[in-house]
């Protein structure tokens, strides 16, 4: 039988270091959500693997959104410019947050970036988080919900691979469906495998290619009117 080793919590010597960081991120995500909220403004985490069409996306949504709202982008790209550049093609405000880790953003980078934009004239921030479906689960930036990309591209074990990441999500957009065929992964079987770790999420399967699903995703994450019953 392969020997299995499993870490256990008393044997990783920096868990207190740990416990203090997430912490502390915790309390300025908290600090962040309450300047959005002062300003009636809603943030969005937009988390997914290299490859996942985060970009695309947020990109096809800032199209659908800004003619209804004061749309910006917050982008986490520690090594190129090129999503920057491609959603400021959409003349709305871009910041790009250049982490040092390269594999998560966190609460006090996205506060730094808070006060680089007009939060005046916004409604909505869009925050693209670093490639990477294991540590941005940890880090909550103070966003109003937390939205997880994934491509059929990327194969069927995705979401078995990562509980922890699908668990802590509002919404699931299945991306690249148009490749669903070629790449012999289910759609189907992805959503149930969303719903099985947790069952009330929204699971949107969209195209960027075809359009599929964009118009549904935009709805689900554009800011809810503050009277909605009014
Ligand atoms: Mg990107
Ligand atoms: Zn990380």
């Amino acid at each position: 039988m392969t020997p299995i080793i499993e870490a256990v919590p008393e044997e990783i010597y920096d868990i207190e270091l740990e416990h203090s960081l997430l912490e502390a991120n915790a309390k300025i995500a908290r600090e962040n959500r309450a300047v959005l909220n002062q300003h009636g403004i809603t943030a969005v985490d937009v988390m997914g693997a290299i490859g996942s069409g985060k970009t695309t996306l947020i990109t096809r949504l800032v199209e659908r959104l800004k003619p209804k709202y004061g749309v910006a982008v917050f982008n986490g790209d520690a090594t190129t410019a090129d999503d920057t550049a491609q959603i400021a093609s959409q003349n709305v405000p871009v910041v790009q947050i250049a982490t040092v880790n390269g594999c998560h953003l966190d609460a006090n980078l996205v506060g730094k970036a808070l006060k680089r934009v007009d939060l005046d004239k916004l409604d909505l921030i869009l925050i693209e988080n670093i490639g990477n479906l294991i540590c941005p689960a940890e880090f909550p930036l103070g966003s109003r919900s937390r939205v997880v990309v994934v491509s059929v591209t990327e194969g069927p074990w995705m979401v078995k691979k990562h509980p922890h990441m699908f668990r802590g999500a509002d919404v699931v957009v299945i991306n690249k469906t148009d490749l669903a065929d070629v790449m012999g992964v289910s759609v189907e079987q992805l959503i149930q495998d969303v719903h099985r770790l947790k069952p009330d999420i929204q699971v949107v399967p969209a195209s960027c290619k075809s359009g599929g699903g964009l118009d549904e995703i935009a709805e689900l994450l554009a800011p809810k009117a503050a009277n909605a019953n009014a």
